[in-house]
């Protein structure tokens, strides 16, 4: 992540802060914290907590395809899994609240479903209820049983495997995207959507003990959902290749503690 106090005793001007490749500007290293918040440090001392203004999947769904890159597999296979539970909640919600159901309502059904298989219900319906067709759960269910033995037997799955299920929960996801926002979304920190499920630096508050976050805006990732220029273009081998190359000035590692 850039490290903003940096940014701002460069005296850019908006444009070319803009317009600066990624590889140039100055980072900050830390780790990533429940909420979606990071508590960062760069190599001048400055501290931030950013807070990252993109939906839980997204993140779990970045933070498998670094695991990936690292050779950590089995991480990347319970990472993506936990993504697409995410994502399913996210789809659920969204789902409610365009049929204007409020928040509080929202979290006490919510308690009705937080296992897996209820979770799974409540997305088919929703999905039959704006689709109007039955969603297909078979390019997911062949992933079953690698999920299980990993979870459960502590299997390690190969690169392959892990690609594999990352290619397949990629292209599921961004059906299922395009399928709620046909054509690209402009997030702004105004618009519904965005209040609804983003990080947003006042919801995590309480992750930071009451303490303001820097929030940050969009970043490009492997799911994308937040960059309308590449709205639900692209594979999973494609966007792996473009985390590599960035992987460094993106989420700089820290070395020793
Ligand atoms: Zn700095």
């Amino acid at each position: 992540m850039p490290c903003i106090p940096c940014l701002d005793a460069m005296g850019l001007s908006d444009q070319q802060r803009h317009e600066m490749p990624v590889e140039l500007m100055p980072k900050t290293v830390g780790d990533l914290l429940d909420g979606g918040v990071s508590d960062t440090r760069c190599e001048q001392g400055h501290e931030e907590k950013f807070a990252i203004n993109l939906p839980l999947f997204e993140i779990m769904f970045e933070a498998s395809s670094l695991a990936i890159l690292d050779s950590y597999q089995r991480e990347a296979v319970l990472g993506l899994t936990t993504s697409i539970e995410c994502f399913r909640e996210f789809y659920v919600c969204e789902v409610l609240r365009r049929l204007s159901v409020d928040t509080d309502t929202y979290a006490e059904a919510r308690k009705g479903f937080k296992l897996a298989e209820r979770q799974m219900g409540a997305f088919l319906a929703c999905h039959a209820l704006v689709m109007k067709k039955a969603f297909d759960t078979r390019p997911l269910d062949r992933f079953a049983k690698l999920r299980n033995d990993v979870a459960h037997e502590g299997r390690i799955p190969t690169r392959d495997e892990a690609i594999d299920y990352g290619r397949v929960a990629l292209a599921e996801l961004h059906g299922l995207l395009l399928g709620l926002f046909p054509s690209p979304y402009e997030f702004t920190s105004t618009s519904d959507i965005f209040r609804a499920h983003m990080t947003a630096a006042s919801r995590v508050a309480g992750v930071l003990g009451g303490r303001k976050a820097t929030s940050l805006g969009m970043m490009p990732t492997m799911i994308g959902f937040g960059a309308p220029s590449t709205w639900g273009q692209g594979t999973f081998d494609g966007r792996l290749k473009v985390l590599a190359k960035h992987r460094q000035s993106f989420y700089p590692v820290g070395g020793e503690q």
